[in-house]
């Protein structure tokens, strides 16, 4: 009962706990995912501003291309110089300009960069194409970029990209390129900005294409681009991973601590396809957990540990209660019933005496011929009925003793005395009772005075059980032996025979009050299954002990220990004796 109780109380506590625990883990869920996704849109948003900031750039160097017919590169480096690039942008390996040219345009092309003081000026790949798109000036930064000459349009990346700007008329970010010139080269793209003819019509498709003069272009390194932007984002738990789908999903850029947070536990990672400038990219996205604070991150799990304990503390406390008051309520029980059986065997035994006394006295006036002669056969049933009503007195003061023994009302009355002696004086009033069984009863030590401090009364009692179970529990023909020797500071009694023995099972019940144990011969003597019980309460009280051994079939042996000096602790259990 108490145990479901408890149970109860544990799982009413678990659910709580549990229920806690649940909310707050969501509750710590719902902020990692804000703080993640102000993240990924901070970082978005920082690529977006930075390209933005270069479409300016392209727009003024656009600009000056369109307008200045003799330009030249010298010039074009001078414009871009006030920015100082390298510094303030390290991203930015070059910002050129590609001349739109068809191949009936190219002489006069080549032409036109002799006379501006570069003869040796060559389209490369060399080739005959309908149209080339050669750098034609370049403002170079960083060594990742490419040279003058360089015709874009044979690359399909670039092509792709600068069809898609003249189509949409937008500046249009290209798929992973690698600079014309760079050895090694690192992963770059380019943000073309359509250049036109001034003063032509570019609405449509066709009137761009049809007035198209070249294409500005900003040439960006990629790593650095993505670095600027996440080291500008200040955040060093949330990392990137790019890929390319334009060139089949080649990674062209990844955080160095990409890998490492991706594999944390509890990390988040999303990846999603952005679009910059007409060309789409797919992101991946890994936050660490510690997006959030750690004390945060580690509310749910400690609220569930202190949920658990305490759980368990209250119905441990549960069960210690109840357990305690059914425990209390059955020692009151049992007590209750004890003092009652206490009660009633008191009260049993002392109205049981006196009319047994009486039936003593009075059987025993008959046989001595106070009521007249007798004959021989009335004498023979007196007999019976005398001997009978001895065994029944003998029971009842055996159960007297019991009854004043559990209230604590016997007294020991101490005196010296000589314990071999009242050894003797036993065996030698079980003569007669082991002749009749052809018995041997021998006695060893008791020819030397030995004394100690006892009641004689209650010692000889407790004598007189062990020899007569002795007698009782030994066949005919068994051998009994009585013994006595002084050991330290205490006298040892033993009383062994050769009789049925004890199971050694059962041989701790026999000190019980009322057991008694069947054997063979219990059935054919008398017993009331206290005699044991008495003789060890009384042995205790005398400050002794009393132990058995014995095993089934091969007799047992009865030790008493007494000690030789009472020590006088309790005064109530060693009044001097009165007599
Ligand atoms: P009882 O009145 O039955 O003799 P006791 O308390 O004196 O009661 O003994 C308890 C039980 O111990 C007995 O019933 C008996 O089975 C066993 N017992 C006691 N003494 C001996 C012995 N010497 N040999 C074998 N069994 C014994």
């Amino acid at each position: 009962m108490h145990t479901i109780v408890a149970l109860i109380v544990f799982a009413i506590g678990l659910s709580a706990t549990l229920y806690y625990w649940r909310n707050l883990r969501q509750s710590v869920d719902t902020d990692m995912h804000a703080a993640y996704v102000h993240q990924v849109q901070s970082i978005t948003s920082g690529m977006n501003a930075r390209m933005q900031l270069y479409q300016n750039f392209l727009r003024g160097s656009a600009g000056l291309f369109a307008i200045h017919n003799n330009l030249t590169q010298d010039e074009w480096e001078k414009y871009h110089a006030p920015y100082d690039i390298s510094h303030n942008y390290p991203d930015i390996e070059g910002i050129g300009v590609g001349r739109y040219l068809s191949a009936a345009d190219v002489p006069a092309y080549l032409q036109r960069r002799a006379d501006q003081g570069s003869p040796n000026f060559t389209i490369v790949p060399q080739g005959d194409r309908p149209v080339y798109v050669p750098v034609t000036f370049s403002a170079q930064y960083g060594g990742n970029n490419d040279p003058l000459g360089y015709d874009g349009y044979t690359d399909s990346i670039r092509h792709a990209a600068m069809d898609q700007a003249v189509n949409t008329g937008q500046l249009t970010m290209s798929g992973q390129i690698m600079a014309a010139n760079a050895r090694p080269a690192r992963p770059s793209f380019m943000l073309y900005l359509p250049v036109y003819k001034n003063d032509q019509p570019s609405t449509t498709a066709a009137e761009r294409w049809s007035s198209l003069l070249g294409f500005a272009y900003v040439e960006v390194d990629t790593a650095a681009f993505e670095n600027t932007v996440l080291n500008d984002n200040q955040s060093s738990y949330i990392s990137l991973r790019i890929e390319d789908p334009s060139t089949g999903g080649h990674v062209v850029y990844e955080s160095s601590n990409f890998a490492h947070i991706q594999a944390m536990r509890g990390a988040r990672v999303q990846t999603s396809n952005a679009t910059f400038y007409g060309h789409g990219l797919r992101m991946t996205f890994a936050g660490s957990p510690e997006l959030i604070a750690l004390r945060e991150r580690q509310l749910p799990e400690q609220a569930l540990w202190r949920g658990l304990v305490t759980c368990v503390f209250f119905a441990g406390l549960v069960w210690y209660l109840i357990t305690d008051r059914e425990r209390k309520y059955a020692r009151q029980k049992r007590e209750e019933v004890q003092t009652a059986k206490d009660d009633l065997l008191s009260l049993a035994s002392h109205q049981l005496r006196t009319p047994a006394t009486v039936v003593k006295q009075y059987v025993g006036m008959l046989l001595q011929g106070y009521a007249g002669k007798l004959s021989g056969q009335q004498i023979d049933m007196l007999n019976n009925a005398y001997e009978s009503n001895e065994r029944q007195l003998d029971i009842i003061n055996e159960l007297l003793y019991v009854a004043r023994l559990d209230a604590g009302r016997i007294t020991l009355h101490v005196r010296k005395l000589d314990v071999a002696e009242l050894l003797e004086d036993v065996a030698h009033d079980y003569l007669p009772a082991v002749q009749e069984r052809r018995q041997t009863l021998t006695t060893k030590g008791t020819s030397r005075q030995l004394q100690i401090e006892a009641d004689p009364h209650y010692l000889r009692m407790t004598l007189d059980n062990l020899v007569s179970n002795a007698v009782k529990y030994t066949p005919e023909d068994g051998s009994i032996t009585v013994e006595i020797h002084r050991a330290l500071n205490e006298v040892l009694i033993r009383v062994r025979d050769n009789g049925v023995g004890i199971d050694p099972v059962l041989q701790e019940n026999i000190f019980e009050k009322f057991t008694r144990v069947e054997n063979e011969l219990s059935t054919d003597v008398n017993g009331s299954g206290v005699g044991l019980y008495l003789t060890r309460q009384i042995v205790e009280l005398h400050g002794g002990s009393i132990t058995v051994k014995s095993s089934s079939g091969k007799g047992s042996t009865f030790t008493i220990r007494l000690p030789v000096h009472q020590v006088k602790t309790d005064p109530s259990l060693l009044e001097p004796h009165q007599s």
